[in-house]
């Protein structure tokens, strides 16, 4: 055991679903095991601001079920100098914190590297509904994000049947093709469109004008917003190669970060936030909890911020397969 008696907790980079649930757990365990909590506002923004405060087993009351982060978010420039580090550990220190749980992406965990690596004890958590992280099969948010894009695309369907209509649909996810594909799988795509795995118009405009003349009343596109063909232009283009289908375009946008958590996540974001607390007051340091099969367990923040997630393209193939 060590002797951290003040543990401090911060969301960073893009909010995700879950965090919230996240920050309870982190909180009511440590408070559990006689700790004093501090909430960090805005990241690690905030965090060079000062702007925190004492956070107790009520004020984290009533969040479980709520999206976004009772403590906000920010990114921040100034956290990625040295003399940002520097000050962020003076700051700590004035305010008695000798331990600090990460919540966010992996820009985060370089920030959350960047403090271990000057001696503060740090665990961080996976929070980004992109899962584009090494170390964990999921981070805290993926499963909400894919519940709502699952919904929204049943939703486009009974749409795009009526009208014999071909929806191209953006995800989001950044340079990672994970939200996409598995969109594609759950959503009975025709094609996915994801970064990792390159195509030309004149491939998707074949595949669509195939389904079309297999007797399908409508196509499902989806397209990861880091893939190598633009949404729009992809639209376009079908429009003027009359593929059979005329062509609509929804880019769901921001509300894959929000909504309620779903029971995965909520279950994910409390064995994380109270195993992350469990490592720090065990004397753990430098690492990030991921879940590995079926367990929560501590992943090397070096390997996170070193190492490449790489593209499971087996579902992938999957949803193509499953397009017929
Ligand atoms: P998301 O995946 O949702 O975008 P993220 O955590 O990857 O979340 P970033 O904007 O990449 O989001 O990172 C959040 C913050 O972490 C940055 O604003 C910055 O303050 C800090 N950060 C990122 N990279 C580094 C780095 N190399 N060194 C120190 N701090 C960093």
């Amino acid at each position: 055991m060590t002797d951290i008696k003040r543990l401090a907790v911060l969301t960073s980079g893009g909010d995700a679903p879950g965090m919230n649930t996240c920050i309870r757990a982190v909180a009511r365990c440590a408070l559990f095991n006689g700790c004093d909590v501090i909430g960090i506002r805005d990241g690690y923004e905030g965090l060079l601001r000062g702007d925190m405060a004492p956070l107790d087993a009520r004020e984290v009351g009533g969040i479980i079920q709520r999206g976004g982060t009772i403590l906000g978010t920010a990114r921040s420039e100034e956290f990625r100098t040295e003399a940002g580090q520097l000050s962020a550990m003076q700051i700590l220190k004035q305010h008695g914190v000798d331990g600090l749980v990460v919540i966010g992406g992996d820009g985060s965990m370089r920030g959350a590297r960047a403090l271990a690596a000057r001696g503060l004890p740090i665990v961080g958590v996976p929070a980004t509904i992109d899962n584009d992280m090494w170390g964990t099969n999921m981070a805290i948010g993926v499963d909400t994000a894919l519940n709502t894009i699952c919904d929204a695309i049943d939703k486009l369907r009974d749409t795009a049947s009526s009208h014999r209509r071909a929806f191209l649909i953006e995800t989001m996810g950044r340079n990672c093709g994970y939200l996409a594909v598995m969109a594609g799988v759950i959503g009975g795509a025709e094609v996915v469109l994801i970064p990792e795995a390159p195509v030309t118009i004149e491939e998707v405009a074949a595949k669509v004008e195939d389904a079309y003349k297999r007797g399908k009343t409508h196509s499902i596109i989806i397209v990861s917003e880091g893939a190598n063909i633009l949404t729009t232009e992809l639209a376009g283009a079908l429009e003027k190669m009359s593929v059979g289908f005329s062509t609509r375009i929804t880019i769901l946008g921001h509300i894959q970060r929000g909504g309620r958590p779903t029971a995965f996540d909520r279950l994910l974001a409390s064995r994380m936030g109270v195993k992350a607390v469990d490592a720090l007051l065990a004397g753990q340091t430098d690492v990030m909890m991921g879940l590995r099969g079926r367990e929560v367990e501590p992943v090397p923040l070096e390997d996170v911020v070193t190492r490449q997630r790489e593209a499971n393209l087996d579902y992938y193939e999957m949803a193509k397969m499953l397009a017929f």
